[in-house]
Parts: C-alpha cells; structure tokens; sequence
C-alpha cells in the first residue's frame, strides 16, 4: 500500500492531521493499534480551547460542536466561603472555551474520514517505522493477521508520548520543546439548576 503521508495513532491529532491534510488534497492512510469502538470510548478531554474550535471549524467538522457544545465565558473558584469568577472572554478579547468532549471530536472526525473515503487501519499490530531518515520512509505492521508495508512520503508520529514513533527518532536527531510550569490544576465540571448557590 502506498500513500503521501502515514500517520500513526487515531487520537484526535492523528484524525485531525488526517483531515487537514485532506482538505489540502494530501492523502493519508493512518495506522491505528486500537479498535475504532476503543478510541471511540475512551473518555478524556470534557473542554475545548477557542483554538481547538477554530480548527475543527477549519478542518470541516464544526457543525456539532456549534450545535451541542456548551460555550463557557468564564469559570468560578471557591476560596473558602469566596467565589471568584475568572471571567474569560473579557480577560482574552472575547474568547471562550466549550464543553464537548473529546470522545464526540473524534466521533465527528472519523465521520468526515468515512465521507472522505479515507483509510484507517484500526486494530494494527506491531507497528514499526522504518527508513525515517531516508527519502523513501515505511511503516510496518501486522494488519488482519498479515504483515503489511506501507509506502509513504512522510511519516507523522501522533500516537503520543509513549508510542512507537517518539522512541524511533535518534537521540541526536530529538529535540524536545516543552514548558514546565510552576503549578498543576483539576477540573470539575458539573451539572446544577441554575440559581443554585
Ligand atoms: C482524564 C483526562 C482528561 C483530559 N482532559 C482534557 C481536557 O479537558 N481538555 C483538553 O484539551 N485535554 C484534555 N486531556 C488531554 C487530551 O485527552 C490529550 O491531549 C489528547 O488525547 C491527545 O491526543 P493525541 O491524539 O495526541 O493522543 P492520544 O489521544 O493518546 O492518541 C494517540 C493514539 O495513538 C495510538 N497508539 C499508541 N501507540 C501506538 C502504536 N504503537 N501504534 C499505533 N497506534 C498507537 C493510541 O491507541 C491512540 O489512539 C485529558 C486527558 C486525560 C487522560
């Protein structure tokens, strides 16, 4: 099989990349070692950045986040017996973030690869890069019980920090851009009748 870009993990940056790509008349196979009922039920992220809507706005697929998703213009912290409310759209220019949860992003993006008629190789075993440092790099896999080899320009490592693609750049060649900050947070989200104090 031969394709422009491999892209290896179904997560949304996997599946958006694919989209985007897409969009720009550049064909992806992506490379998957989960079910597509796994990726889809693997529950994580509940609150997208305004950037985030924005791409997916770019990417094709904003319709349902617009329709369903919960634009927040702000949040309140509890400091003992005191509220304080982080008013977001008037500290940013009117910027917001939105509740809609990463499981419905990907449901949206795996539906634009269907109409796309765009392959995903859900359920990949044993995927390995090769050649990433020549011309002509490929991925290999064991896909319905058979080793496949697939042929690309470009491979795109979106299968996360511990996946195979980051462990298969040299050291020399990794170069690591991060931001460590001096805090942590968590998020509660939740549901109340309006007007509950
Ligand atoms: C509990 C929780 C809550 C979160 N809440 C938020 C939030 O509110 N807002 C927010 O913005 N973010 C949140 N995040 C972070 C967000 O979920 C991640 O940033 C996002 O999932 C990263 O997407 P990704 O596509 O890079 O990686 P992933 O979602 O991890 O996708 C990587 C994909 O690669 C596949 N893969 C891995 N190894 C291989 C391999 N060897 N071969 C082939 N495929 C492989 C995996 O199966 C997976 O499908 C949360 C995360 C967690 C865990």
């Amino acid at each position: 099989m031969r394709t422009q870009v491999a892209i290896v993990g179904a997560g949304p940056a996997g599946l958006l990349l694919g989209q985007l790509l897409h969009r720009h008349g550049i064909d992806n196979v992506i490379v998957e070692r989960r079910s597509a009922d796994y990726v889809l039920g693997r529950i994580r992220a509940g609150v997208l950045e305004q950037g985030m809507v924005d791409l997916l706005h770019e990417a094709g697929v904003g319709a349902r986040v617009d329709a369903e998703g919960i634009p927040h213009d702000g949040f309140e912290m509890a400091l003992g017996e005191r509220r304080v409310r982080i008013d977001l759209a008037a500290l940013t220019g009117g910027k917001r973030v939105t509740v809609y949860g990463q499981t419905e992003v990907t449901r949206d993006l795996m539906a634009a690869r269907r109409e796309a008629g765009l392959t995903t190789l859900y359920d990949a075993e044993e995927v390995a890069l090769h050649g990433i440092e020549s011309e002509s790099p490929h991925l290999e896999c064991r896909y319905n019980g058979e080793w496949m080899r697939l042929e690309c320009d470009y491979i795109a490592g979106c299968d996360g920090f511990h996946g195979v693609s980051r462990q298969s750049i040299p050291a020399t060649r990794l170069t690591t851009f991060e931001r460590d900050y001096p805090f942590g947070w968590l998020g509660l989200l939740a549901r109340y009748p309006a007007g509950t104090p």
